[in-house]
């Protein structure tokens, strides 16, 4: 019987591309180089247990959309905090490399859809925007694979994010790491190492528009 199926695509469409190309590097002499865009420390925590084997990771932390900045560097540190436990548990040798931060360009660029809901275009582009530079810097770099850990939520269109990583894929010399991590208890183990770790857990995605939706909830409530 076939899968039940969303946007004409299997189920584990893009959960099980992540495993096929595992499958087909795993026994390579030396582990390719990954720049693996992370958007905080808790949504970090399962991709880089299930990808750290294969991979030799560099997490991006490019962030721009997060307001205010004091938000911003609040999940950088935690996001520095958390690889340095995981390297030390798991043994492994994941870097983190930061990037400039300009939320008032950012926000520029996200402006035309402020009104739209969360999930919606101003997110597509914001993926996008992110992508792509994670995209361009692993370019440079010589990088083997890039991808992004936001498939981990389910807040986040995996689908989008796939469709954008595959098009970048066709633009530059580099792969894309299709994934859906949240998928096989992917979310399940993401919740655990986040109680584990004892991650900080934001109330709001990250740009200003989250900022204020969330206040807005939150007034509802008193
Ligand atoms: S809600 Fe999150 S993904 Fe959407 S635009 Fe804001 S920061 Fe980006």
């Amino acid at each position: 019987m076939d899968k039940i199926r969303y946007n004409n695509l299997p189920r584990d469409y893009y959960y099980d591309k992540s495993l096929k190309i595992i499958d087909s590097i795993k026994d390579l002499p030396s582990r390719p180089i990954l720049g693996l865009h992370s958007c905080c420390g808790p949504c970090s925590t399962y991709p880089l247990k299930f990808l750290y084997k294969y991979f030799k990771i560099k997490i991006l932390y490019i962030n721009s959309n997060i307001y205010p900045k004091e938000e911003y560097q609040r999940r950088l540190e935690e996001q520095i905090k958390f690889v340095e436990m995981f390297n030390k548990d798991y043994d492994a040798d994941v870097e983190v490399i930061t990037f400039d931060y300009d939320n008032e360009s950012y926000n520029k660029l996200l402006e035309a859809f402020k009104d739209e809901v969360e999930g919606g275009k101003r997110c597509f582009l914001c993926y996008r925007l992110r992508m792509n530079l994670a995209c361009k810097y692993c370019v440079e770099k010589g990088y083997d694979y890039f991808t992004t850990v936001m498939s981990i939520s389910s807040q986040k269109n995996a689908l989008e994010l796939n469709k954008i990583g595959e098009e970048l894929e066709s633009k530059y010399p580099i792969k894309y790491f299709y994934s859906d991590f949240k998928k096989h208890k992917g979310m399940d183990q993401s919740i655990e190492m986040r109680k584990h770790y004892n991650l900080y857990s934001q109330s709001y995605c990250g740009c200003i528009y989250s900022y204020k939706d969330m206040e807005r909830r939150m007034n509802e409530k008193k």
